[in-house]
């Protein structure tokens, strides 16, 4: 059975999704499993603060590491894949849910708002993943996606063993690193020019880190 592990801040998305048609039949038969976790459930502050402003300035807010650390380290087990969505990682393809397929549980962050505290991508994620090249609000969508693409490929969900093996046979956006609070997480620190004030550095440094989807 593989378990799909969803970190969103819109568990509510995901209701009608689980309870409808092949998926909600393959849960009822125990092929697959979907769970749904909220990130404010992992926050230690009254207000369930899940992001902040990025360091160096600019629009918008980032998604913090600290919800996204404590929510990856209650749900992960055994033999896991940690997926970050975003719209600069690797170009999500049936290959990609083939080896997806072999894995026992699936645990995926969605970003929202600026996007996640890179982090996250360095130290909290195995992969990064995008759905294509084109920016959603949010990584829910991508989440489904992945859900219903490896699901298809356990055997019994859409077909048997057998038929899924015949069947088988078969410069939009510029992306830098964005940090936001705390500068030091445990091992893990923000590059101190982001910290530095100097927007010429700070420009010159994203220039430099940049990748042009
Ligand atoms: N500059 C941000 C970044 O690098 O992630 C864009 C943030 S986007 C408005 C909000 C979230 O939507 C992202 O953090 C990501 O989780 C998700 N997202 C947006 N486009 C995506 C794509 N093409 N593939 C996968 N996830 C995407």
């Amino acid at each position: 059975m593989i378990n799909f592990e969803v970190i969103t801040l819109f568990p509510e998305f995901f209701a009608p999704y689980k309870k409808s048609g092949i998926l909600k039949n393959a849960c009822d038969d125990k092929l697959i499993d979907i769970n749904i976790h909220n990130l404010r459930d992992f926050t230690t502050d009254k207000r369930k603060t899940v992001d902040d402003k990025p360091f160096g300035g600019g629009v918008g807010m980032v998604m913090m590491i600290e919800p996204i650390f404590k929510a990856v380290e209650s749900i992960k087990k055994g033999k896991s894949r940690v997926i970050l969505f975003t719209p600069r990682g690797k170009k999500y393809d049936q290959k990609t849910a083939h080896r997806l397929s072999k894995t026992d549980q699936i645990i995926m962050i969605c970003g929202r708002y600026e996007g996640v505290d890179e982090r996250v991508a360095k130290h909290i994620a195995d992969e990064e993943i995008s759905i294509g090249d084109y920016v959603l609000m949010g990584g829910e969508i991508p989440a489904m996606v992945v859900i219903e693409s490896v699901s298809r490929l356990v055997p019994m969900v859409v077909g048997t063993d057998d038929f899924l093996k015949k069947r088988t046979k078969s410069v939009s956006a510029i992306e830098y690193p964005q940090f936001t609070r705390p500068a030091v997480y445990g091992k893990w620190a923000v590059p101190s020019v982001l910290l530095s004030g100097d927007h010429k550095r700070i420009e010159e440094w994203r220039d430099k880190n940049k990748k042009i989807l």
